[in-house]
């Protein structure tokens, strides 16, 4: 075994079905009394009946949060902060809502309980990205890590069927790269193969039964673990490269993990033949590129970035950036290869083998 580094991160986790009926409880176990609760205007209706579950303890509801995290709105948000003395805030959504939480908390250091509602996993990490003048940078700091998350999977069955396959494929994306990460570890590793293997299996049932109670709590258990795995490890090149696309082409975030994952990984797969063999496993495929690529097909979700609206002389755009500012990645950052693997993501078609 190589030697490894291993930092536990704090948090405590509340999953079942029907917790949010905890919420009134963990908000007392924090000594919260004038709570922000936070929503997108999507899900406002979600937040307003979380705010009347909280009762006296809500002091505010505010339902801006957006996608990228703005500066500007976390500057609304902390306006409300201050006037209406906050003492924590409850985000119930996706990462977007969630980040909002964070970004708040950035800033003051408030405690925040987290009701995720997708499978992106940024409710166990202490990274936040924000956006203002049009550029998103990210940062770790445990000030942004959530104090508690309740997972409520009662709260993921009104999640569409489409956003469910890419939020998922999404959150399998952090494990994947964890497996083959530089300061990987073994204990992260048990955590990223059972998320790849439980979101695996659940999203095909989920595909065809939406309402399918067993699935939904295997999809969201998996998605806690691979969003540990994001808080815990470094990323490599998926996660570099949908940056870069996401940021130049605004393009949406799970679809384009969706795409690029198999020819992430394709483009790892010599490299890392470990984390391969696990992934591999994970799926019950042959080959964990292969595998990742007929899982997005037979789950329906895109292909192909020229789908989500990138130009074809993107391609090389991307590709000088992907390699601009070196980062680690098990193989080698090399160009041509790097195009020819953004390439095959516009054009939707097989990873190379
Ligand atoms: P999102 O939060 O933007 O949600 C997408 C849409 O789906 C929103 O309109 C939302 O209101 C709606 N929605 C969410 N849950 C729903 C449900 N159960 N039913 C119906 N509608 C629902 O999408 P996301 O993919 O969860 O988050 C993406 C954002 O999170 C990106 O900005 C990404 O950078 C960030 N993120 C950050 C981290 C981190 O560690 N900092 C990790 C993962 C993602």
């Amino acid at each position: 075994m190589r030697d490894f580094v291993y930092t536990a991160l704090p948090g405590r986790v509340v999953f079942g079905t029907g917790t949010l009926d905890a919420l009134p409880a963990e908000a007392e176990r924090l000594g919260l009394a004038r709570l922000l609760v936070l929503s997108t205007p999507e899900q406002q209706g979600q937040g307003n009946a979380v705010a009347e579950r909280l009762g006296d303890r809500t002091a505010a509801v505010f339902a801006g949060a957006t996608m990228h995290t703005p500066v500007e709105v976390t500057e609304e948000a902390m306006a409300v902060v201050r006037d209406r003395a906050i003492d924590g805030t409850v985000a119930i959504g996706g990462g977007s809502t969630i980040g909002l939480g964070k970004a708040i908390a950035l800033r003051s250091d408030l405690p925040q309980i987290a009701v995720p509602t997708t499978y992106a996993g940024s409710e166990m990490t202490p990274i936040i990205g924000q956006t203002e003048h049009g550029r998103k940078t990210t940062q770790r700091s445990e000030r942004v890590l959530p104090e508690t998350v309740i997972y409520d999977v009662d709260l993921t069955t009104s999640l569409p069927v489409g956003l469910s396959a890419t939020s998922g494929i999404n959150a399998m994306a952090h494990a994947v790269e964890a497996l083959y990460a530089e300061d990987r570890n073994p204990i992260i590793a048990i955590m990223a193969e059972e998320g790849i293997r439980s979101l695996a299996g659940a999203l095909p049932r989920i595909k065809a039964d939406p309402a399918d109670a067993g699935a939904r709590a295997d999809a969201l258990y998996g998605a806690w673990l691979c969003g540990t795995c994001l808080g815990a490890v470094g990323m490599a090149l998926h996660h570099k490269l949908c940056h870069t696309l996401g940021g130049s082409f605004d393009l949406p975030h799970a679809q384009t993990h969706t795409i690029v994952l198999p020819h992430a990984v394709a483009y790892n797969a010599a490299a890392a033949p470990v984390a391969m063999t696990a992934i591999a496993r994970a799926l019950g495929a042959a080959s964990a590129a292969q595998g990742l690529y007929d899982l997005a097909q037979a789950l329906e979700t895109p292909l192909a970035l020229q789908d989500l609206g990138m130009p074809e002389d993107g391609i090389d755009r991307a590709a000088d950036l992907a390699v601009e500012n070196p980062y680690w990645n098990p193989r080698k950052l090399e160009h041509g290869a790097i195009r020819e693997l953004i390439a095959r993501a516009w054009t939707g078609e097989r990873p190379a083998n």
